[in-house]
């Protein structure tokens, strides 16, 4: 199961199950859209269907968005995330992180998803959501430089090579624990070290 984000507190967010049958029914549409001879009446019928599936798909992203930014700033006065590329985070599933719990989307979720754009569209628009969502209730959202956040162990800092593939980060130190937890816990303290930096 793929996450939305994942959080230093380990909490993480699966999409939920409406949303990917969703995406299923599209691509299936899709699919036989591009097998219809154009213009034909068939064709004119799976084009109106493809469009009202992306419609369908667009308020659900929409919703659960808003849902999920809510959840994470009702439990946070501090969001830290990684400050990634859009199209870097598309390509290679990454984290972003919340603080005081601190988060890590994993955009795998996204990318695994009908199309790039799609993806791009739903994390511009999350990180949009919870930007002006905490400006409003006066709390701070910071980005951090994503280097070694997912590779540095959160126990002894040792940097622990990781491929994509490699979802468990397992360090000699004895630290066991989920790739992106490890990240969340290193992206928040980053974050965390960037405040303190600043108050000096
Ligand atoms: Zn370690």
């Amino acid at each position: 199961m793929i996450d939305l984000y994942y959080t230093s507190e380990g909490a993480h967010s699966p999409a939920p199950k409406y949303y990917r049958k969703e995406q299923k029914h599209l691509a299936r549409l899709q699919n036989l859209l591009a097998r219809a001879k154009k213009d034909s009446p068939k064709w004119k019928k799976l084009l109106k269907a493809v469009q009202r599936a992306h419609c369908r798909i667009k308020c659900m992203r929409k919703d659960f968005l808003h849902k999920e930014a809510n959840g994470i700033l009702g439990k946070s006065s501090l969001v830290v995330h990684e400050d990634l590329k859009i199209c870097n985070m598309i390509r290679r599933p990454k984290p972003k992180q919340d603080a005081d719990g601190k988060y890590l989307p994993d955009w795998a979720f996204w990318k695994s998803g009908i199309n790039k754009s799609i993806a791009d569209m739903g994390w511009r628009m999350f990180l949009d959501f919870v930007g002006y969502k905490a400006t409003w209730q006066r709390k701070n959202v910071i980005a951090v430089p994503p280097h070694y956040t997912s590779q540095s162990c959160p126990d002894c800092g040792d940097i622990v090579k990781k491929t994509l593939s490699t979802r468990t980060h397992v360090c000699p130190c004895g630290c066991r624990i989920h790739r992106d937890h490890a990240a969340a816990i290193n992206i928040l303290r980053i974050g965390l070290n960037t405040l303190a930096g600043k108050a000096a």
